[in-house]
C-alpha cells in the first residue's frame, strides 16, 4: 500500500511553526529523492524557496533585507523534521489501513461462525465471506486509514514538527 502523497490541499495551522510550506516540502522531496541539489535561494526564517527579488516571504512575512538574510540551503535538522513529519503521517494512515482490514477479517469470521446456514455450508460461506473480506477491507482501511489514521497522523505528526522548530529556533540563535 501506499501513501505518501498527501495532494496540495494541505491544511496548514496557525500554530507559531512555520514549517512548511507547499514550496518548501517540494524541494524537500525532490532533495531527499536525489531529483535535485539542496541549492538554492530560500527565506532565512522559514526555509520557502524564493525569488532574488522577493522583498517579503509569501509563507512567513519575513523581510528579506531587514530581516533574516535568505539562505542558499535547506539545513538539516529541517529536511529531517520533514521526513520524521511524513514517516509518522505515513505509519498512523497505513496502522489504521491494517486495522480495517482486521475488522473486515474477524468480523466476516464472526458472522459465518455466528449462522447455522453459514456452518453447515463451506460453499455458501465461501461465497458470502470472499466478498465481505474484499469489499469490506477495502471499504473500512479507506475509511479508517484515509480518514481516522491520516488526522490523527497529521496531529500527532505536527507535534513532533513544532517541538522539531522550537528546538532549531533555540539551536540558530538570533544571528542571521
Ligand atoms: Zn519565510
Amino acid at each position: 500500500m501506499s501513501f505518501d502523497d498527501p495532494g496540495d490541499t494541505r491544511f496548514h495551522p496557525d500554530d507559531g511553526c512555520p514549517l512548511f510550506s507547499e514550496r518548501l516540502e517540494d524541494h524537500i522531496v525532490g532533495v531527499s529523492k536525489g531529483q535535485m541539489p539542496n541549492r538554492g535561494y530560500f527565506c532565512g526564517n522559514c526555509y520557502t524557496p524564493l525569488g532574488r527579488e522577493t522583498l517579503h516571504c509569501p509563507q512567513c512575512g519575513e523581510d528579506t533585507r531587514s530581516g533574516r538574510r535568505p539562505v542558499d540551503a535547506v539545513p538539516q535538522p529541517i529536511i529531517d523534521a520533514l521526513i520524521a513529519q511524513r514517516k509518522t503521517e505515513s505509519t498512523w494512515v497505513t496502522s489504521f489501513a491494517y486495522l480495517g482490514v482486521l475488522i473486515a477479517v474477524i468480523s466476516g469470521l464472526a458472522i459465518v461462525l455466528s449462522i447455522p446456514f453459514f456452518r453447515a455450508s463451506i460453499l455458501w460461506a465461501t461465497i458470502f465471506y470472499a466478498p465481505w473480506l474484499l469489499l469490506g477491507s477495502r471499504g473500512l482501511a479507506g475509511i479508517l486509514g484515509g480518514y481516522y489514521g491520516d488526522r490523527l497522523g497529521y496531529e500527532k505528526a505536527r507535534a513532533k514538527t513544532r517541538a522539531a522548530w522550537d528546538a532549531w529556533v533555540a539551536e540558530r540563535g538570533y544571528s542571521a
